[in-house]
């Protein structure tokens, strides 16, 4: 059987940075990928010539992902998004106020409206995330603005900083978080996210990892320093340590599902937080001077990425991204969200439908799979961490709640790294 001092099940952003540090530091690394490519929910698709992510992917500037990147030699090669757009409400569509001079221009609100949205956009940027953590989003929102459309613009920012629609559940002072790091810009990838992936992929494997796609783990067992991980082909494999870099779920099953052990409960407080994402190339844009929307009164995203990403082997096409932020109290209903996208799109480039390349529907994707609620983020145990299984630990975006999405999954990759690396005898 071969040995290893740790195996990451998991080619994601969270498995392949955590591979980094550890080989870095000389520990002999395995990372185990089930599908035949890398990155996960991070990676890219090329479709007749136009590059999708899985859905709208954007790089914060100021993000820890950044940071961890930049400590390893990594910056990808990306486009600044410049701000701006529009914003639909039922009345029509109006300018996106992003600066006090589009607040004043929009006619999306009455002047006293605007007069109170400058003042709780101040205040957004100004707060103290930590002395609104035991508050939900939707007791700050009601507590610090008065005027109905007011509070809906800022569900529809929180929306777009967090991809969370679940206003009583999610933590205020982590919404303010994220819209603060958002404030220093995000980045559309050229080439995709899969880019960045790949550079991060061979990063690990020059830093010593093993990498290997296509294998499938079923099974976990044992306790450091005796681990074994088994595979789908009826292998297995020896090692001192197990990084889990999946979802909680399957973590969970490999461990044999055992009913009130640590993983069992984990899955049962997290709430996922899951959108509908429609990827869509078109030849040309109906109206090349809509690049980004939101909507006031719906959950939906609208954005070109193509507009500073270059993905699309013709300089011409152009890949959108539309978006509905699924509420964890919805009724799934692939049809209902389909249409509702595609309605919106309607709005925002009448005629799409002509100049469709290639389009792609996912009804009901997780962006990550722990929701950052006001009682997660209230408990200070620490989540990579499996205490009933001893050299077990998790990654994956799901398991810090100090960052947010990508941001999280690659800094419980590192973190997860540095648990390991403390006890392991080099
Ligand atoms: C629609 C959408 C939009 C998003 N937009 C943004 C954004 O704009 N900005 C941002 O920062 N983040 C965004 N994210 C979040 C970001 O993509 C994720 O946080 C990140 O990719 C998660 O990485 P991970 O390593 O935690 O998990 P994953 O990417 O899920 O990686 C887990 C890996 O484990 C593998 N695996 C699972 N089971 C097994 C097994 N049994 N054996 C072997 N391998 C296994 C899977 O195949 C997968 O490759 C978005 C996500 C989605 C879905």
């Amino acid at each position: 059987m071969e040995r290893w001092d740790v195996v990451v099940i998991g080619g994601g952003l969270s498995g392949l940075t955590a591979a980094v540090y550890l080989a870095k530091q000389g520990l002999r690394t395995l990372v185990l990928e089930q599908s035949s490519r890398w990155g996960g929910r991070g990676a890219t698709d090329e479709r007749e010539g136009s590059l999708f992510n899985i859905g709208p992917h954007a790089l914060s500037n100021q993000g820890q992902g950044r940071k961890i990147l930049q400590e390893l030699g990594l910056d990808p090669d990306a486009g600044e998004v410049v701000l701006g757009g529009r914003l639909v409400t039922q009345s029509g569509v109006h300018g996106l106020p992003v600066s006090a001079l589009e607040l004043l221009k929009t006619t999306a609100f009455s002047f006293r409206e605007k007069i109170e949205l400058a003042r709780v956009m101040g205040k957004v940027s100004k707060a103290v995330p930590e002395a609104s953590m035991q508050l939900t989003l939707a007791e700050w929102v009601e507590q610090n603005a008065r005027h109905e459309n007011v509070r809906k613009f800022l569900y529809a920012l929180f929306r777009l900083g967090s991809y969370s629609n679940a206003p009583t559940r999610v933590s205020a002072g982590v919404c303010l978080r994220q819209f603060q790091v958002g404030g220093g810009g995000v980045r559309y990838l050229h080439g995709g996210w899969q880019a960045m992936v790949d550079s991060l992929a061979d990063k690990a494997r020059s830093a010593g990892a093993v990498l290997r796609t296509e294998q499938k783990v079923i099974a976990i067992s044992g306790t450091h320093p005796e681990m074994k991980v088994v595979l789908a082909d009826g292998r297995e494999i020896a090692t001192q340590h197990i990084v889990a870099a999946i979802n909680p779920q399957v973590a969970h099953q490999l461990t044999g599902a055992v009913p009130n052990s640590h993983l069992a409960k984990v899955c049962k407080r997290l709430i996922p937080v899951l959108g509908a994402a429609l990827d869509v190339s078109l030849r040309r844009l109906p109206d090349p001077n809509t690049d980004f929307a939101l909507h006031l009164d719906r959950p939906y995203y609208y954005s070109n990425h193509s507009s500073v990403a270059r993905l699309t082997r013709d300089d011409r096409h152009v890949v959108l991204h539309l978006f509905k932020y699924l509420s964890p109290d919805d009724t799934p209903d692939a049809a209902r969200d389909r249409a509702e996208l595609e309605g919106f799109l309607d709005l925002l480039q009448p005629g799409w439908k002509n100049e469709v390349i290639t389009s792609r529907f996912l009804p009901r994707i997780a962006v990550t799979y722990g929701l950052q609620t006001v009682e997660r983020v209230g408990s200070h145990e620490p989540e990579n961490v499996v205490p009933d299984i001893p050299g077990l630990f998790l990654a994956g975006d799901w398991t810090v709640c100090d960052a947010m999405l990508a941001d999280a999954a690659f800094v419980s990759g590192k973190e997860t790294a540095q648990r390991i690396l403390s006890v392991a005898i080099l």
